[in-house]
């Protein structure tokens, strides 16, 4: 916990109060784990500037959370600070020549829905993922070939005290990864996209939708794809469901029938039955395959795999 001077600190820089011990569970699609010491939410790159400088003065661990889709928390919750993005970071607005900028606090489903409108295309492939804008393009998400990193145009990052604007070509995108500089949070990205027919691109996002609905899971509490695909061979999901993973309980977490790579909260489900399914999935494939499946859900908090 933080003492009161820090804590007045940070809600001076943030300019509103923050929450003590807030429950991440509410705040993850896979919907487990444990409290965070506290969570501020920021509404301006300004603001974000000065609650990372104040931070960064008195050595508090910090973790920005978008929609928490990709993510897996700790049962005893994580004692540092958790970021969340408010105000304008949630905003999208369409400006000249196909770029649309969004706080990356908005989510994907929004800033696809604002492209369409404008006749704005590129997200469509994208537009089903559960994620923040700035979580897309942290994780470089991707679906049906294409990366959000193919269609950004600029970023603006966060340091402690300062704000910094970022190319594509700065941030290196790759499989599931971008570089950002030590320590930044993404505060607003700008798409560079193609016209199109608003009805051309509606269409074709259902289409990709629809396509969604018959490869994963529907209505169950997931955190997408759990393990990374390997660099070459059988892909992730494959190679579980080889070696016998689909239908795999533990507590409330099962690996699910419609896809191998995905594990749901059924209901009750802890970290720890999401982390020892993990464990289960991991060391039948490297039995089987000899192949080592690396996470690709993120962990907050005291969490790892065995070695294998
Ligand atoms: C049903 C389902 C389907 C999915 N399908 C796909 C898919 O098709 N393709 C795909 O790639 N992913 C998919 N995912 C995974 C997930 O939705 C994506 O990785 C998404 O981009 C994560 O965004 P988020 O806002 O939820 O990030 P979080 O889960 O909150 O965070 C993920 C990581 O991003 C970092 N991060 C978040 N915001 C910022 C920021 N502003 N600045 C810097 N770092 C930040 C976090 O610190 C963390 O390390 C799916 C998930 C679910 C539940």
């Amino acid at each position: 916990m933080f003492d009161q001077k820090v804590l007045d600190e940070f809600e001076t820089a943030a300019g509103r109060e923050g929450t003590s011990g807030a429950r991440l569970d509410r705040l993850t699609t896979l919907g487990c784990g444990g409290p965070a010491a506290i969570l501020m939410e920021i509404d301006s790159p300004e603001e974000l500037a000065s609650v990372l400088a104040v931070a960064s003065a008195n050595s508090i661990d910090w973790f920005v959370l978008g929609y928490g889709s990709n993510l897996l928390v700790a049962d005893s919750g994580w004692d540092g600070l958790v970021i969340r993005l408010s105000g304008e970071l949630k905003e999208c607005v369409v400006q000249e020549e196909g770029r649309l900028e969004c706080g990356a606090g908005a989510a994907l489903t929004r800033a696809a829905s604002a492209a369409a409108a404008a006749g704005l295309s590129g997200l469509e492939p994208l537009a089903g993922i559960p994620g923040t804008i700035g979580g897309a393009v942290a994780m470089n998400a991707g679906a049906w070939g294409t990366e959000i990193g193919n269609i950004i145009g600029r970023v603006l990052v966060c340091l402690p005290g300062e704000c910094r604007e970022l190319s594509a070509g700065d941030m290196r995108f790759s499989y599931r990864h971008c570089e950002l500089p030590e320590g930044s949070v993404i505060a607003r990205v700008t798409l560079a996209l193609d016209y199109d027919e608003p009805d051309n691109i509606r269409e074709a996002t259902a289409g990709f939708s629809g396509r969604r609905s018959e490869a994963q899971p529907t209505g169950e509490r997931t955190c997408g794809s759990v393990f990374r695909n390997p660099p070459e061979g059988p892909r992730a999901g494959e190679l579980l469901d080889s070696s016998g993973c689909k239908g795999l309980e533990r507590g409330g977490a099962m690996v699910t029938e419609a896809h191998a790579n995905f594990i749901a909260n059924r209901g009750g489900a802890t970290a720890t039955d999401i982390v020892w399914l993990m464990d289960e999935c991991r060391r039948r494939v490297y039995d089987q395959a000899g192949i080592v499946l690396e996470p690709e859900v993120r962990f907050l908090g005291d969490i790892s795999l065995e070695p294998l």
